[in-house]
């Protein structure tokens, strides 16, 4: 029987043990505060927000949003993160991707304070995290790393093959999973557009994870039997529903299923525990700027 890893059931698991730890914050004065910075009006950016506004709320995080006009030149940006870099009461904050096109979004991600960039882009964070001295694990690896764990999946000598090499999900994960730890340990392979003859790389993995953004590019024939799978892509088709479309992964789920031992659906898989993890990274960032310690999941 093939296991469904269930990311909607683990997410919630963490939150409700978030929330001791935010109770034990609030009560020393330090609620963990959450800001959102979004420039322009995307919609799907403005989805995104509110989706981390509200789950801020359901947690007792203090959210905060700050919308900045997307045509205003990149200095108006620029201050409101010297803002939320010196307000005592924004332990982390993120400036959703993608900034509008007269913006430098390195530049952007340069000028958050390292402490407090809770998405673990800022290149310092990003030199911790490959030199193994990870301050903030960025949210989507994170998520896949515990859903592993939660499905008893051992990474220490496995196969990993990771389609996807980008900023934020491909190499940032790659790298965690070669980390000497109990959580790494595997032996990673990184795939991408020029990678030929993908389906060899993918059919030797013990663990495939597929990180693309292309609908259904793995299926049956590319995944080896007893594979663990891993879909990390949120793509939307057309499709005859109320909203004139469906959310599918990277994976073919129907065909890929049959072949897998465990695998993670689209939607309630990673998603979720993406969002997930953003919340405690807030709180690893509140606990550690007010030196009240707490426990995190
Ligand atoms: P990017 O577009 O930044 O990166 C995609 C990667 O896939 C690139 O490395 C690219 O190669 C590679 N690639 C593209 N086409 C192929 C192909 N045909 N064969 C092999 N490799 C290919 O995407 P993201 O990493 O930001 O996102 C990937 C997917 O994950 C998207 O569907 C996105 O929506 C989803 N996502 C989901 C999250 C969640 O919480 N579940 C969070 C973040 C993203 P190259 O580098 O050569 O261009």
């Amino acid at each position: 029987m093939t296991e469904l890893i269930d990311g909607k059931a683990l997410a919630r698991e963490i939150r409700g043990q978030l929330r001791g730890a935010i109770e034990t914050l609030a009560d020393a004065d330090s609620r963990p505060g959450l800001a959102t910075v979004l420039m322009g009006d995307d919609p799907a950016s403005q989805t995104y927000v509110n989706m981390k506004q509200r789950d801020c709320e359901e947690v007792g995080i203090d959210g905060r949003h700050v919308d900045v006009d997307g045509d205003a030149p990149a200095e108006t940006l620029y201050e409101t993160i010297e803002d939320l870099n010196a307000d005592p009461d924004v332990h982390g904050y993120l400036v959703q991707d993608p900034v509008p096109d007269h913006v430098d979004y390195r530049e952007v991600i340069r000028r958050i304070a390292p402490e407090k960039d809770v998405d673990g882009f800022h290149p310092e964070n990003v030199g911790r995290l490959v030199a193994g001295d990870a301050r903030f694990r960025p949210c989507t690896p994170h998520g896949v790393q515990k859903l592993l764990e939660a499905a008893d999946v051992e990474t220490e000598g496995a196969d990993v093959t990771i389609v996807g090499r980008s900023r934020i999900v491909g190499k940032p994960l790659a790298n965690l999973l070669l980390q000497k730890a109990p959580d790494g340990n595997a032996t990673v392979t990184v795939c991408h557009s020029r990678t030929e003859n993908l389906a060899e790389k993918t059919r030797r993995a013990d663990v495939l994870i597929a990180a693309v953004g292309v609908p259904e590019l793995i299926d049956a024939s590319m995944v080896g039997d007893g594979t663990v799978v891993i879909d990390v892509g949120i793509n939307r088709v057309d499709a005859d529903t109320e909203k004139g479309y469906e959310l599918v992964g990277d994976v073919d789920f129907d065909g890929v299923k049959e072949r897998a031992s465990a695998i993670t659906p689209v939607p309630g898989g990673v998603g979720p525990m993406t969002r997930a993890m953003l919340l405690y990274n807030t709180v690893k960032a509140a606990s550690e700027q007010s030196g009240v310690p707490v426990e995190l999941p």
